[in-house]
């Protein structure tokens, strides 16, 4: 797998370090040449490490603004409604509210002192535990029961799951007609998917 690094311009280096590491919790990596005058620095969270240097040492003049079209979606690892009511204690800006978007996710966005929008975010979506759908809505449920562990496709009417065999069929037909693959290979691929998951590892 790779790895990305967002290398951004700042036009002050020692107040976007205050910012991310009082205002946003960020802990500050390595400062070049030194912390008192960073010609670069990375600042992360969460093992995310945004990267700076200082934006009139790289051409970009004073009357340029910052930011423009620059979104940076951080997923981080603590519980997304507690990050938020801290950073608003602390009087950090809010662009965007808390919300639960369609597709399981809930995010704030936040704007850096340059204009850098940063969307926290936390996924929310419950995934059945047989197929490994992500569940968001009621109807996704098993049952129509959001506290069901198993979605709508697994699950009986009454919500319990459905059989190994009525399952895997299941999951091979739609691979069938998703994905084009022939009966056989479809079969095949549904046994080895489901066999990474929680309800049938032991199958
Ligand atoms: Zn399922």
């Amino acid at each position: 797998m790779g790895y990305l690094s967002p290398l951004l311009a700042a036009r002050n280096m020692k107040e976007t370090i205050e910012f991310y590491t009082k205002s946003l919790g960020f802990k500050m990596g390595m400062a070049f040449p030194d912390a008192n005058n960073p010609e670069y620095v990375d600042l992360a969270k969460d093992g995310m490490v945004l990267m700076f240097i200082p934006a009139k040492d790289h051409g970009i003049s004073r009357e340029e603004k910052l930011g423009i079209g620059v979104y940076l979606y951080l997923q981080i690892d603590g519980d997304i409604d507690e990050y938020y009511q801290e950073l608003k204690k602390k009087g950090v800006k809010i662009a965007v509210d808390i919300k639960d978007e369609p597709y399981g996710v809930r995010d704030f966005t936040v704007e850096d002192i340059d204009g850098y929008k940063l969307a926290f975010n936390q996924v929310t979506a419950k995934n059945c535990l047989s197929c490994g759908m992500p569940m968001t809505k009621l109807e996704d449920f098993g049952g129509g029961n959001s506290a069901n562990i198993y979605c709508v496709n697994c699950a009986n009417p009454n919500g319990s799951l459905k059989s190994y065999e009525e399952v895997s069929e299941g999951m091979a037909n739609f691979m069938m007609k998703i994905q084009n693959m022939d009966k056989e290979t479809a079969e095949k691929a549904a046994k080895e998917y489901m066999a990474k998951m929680p309800a049938w590892e032991r199958k």
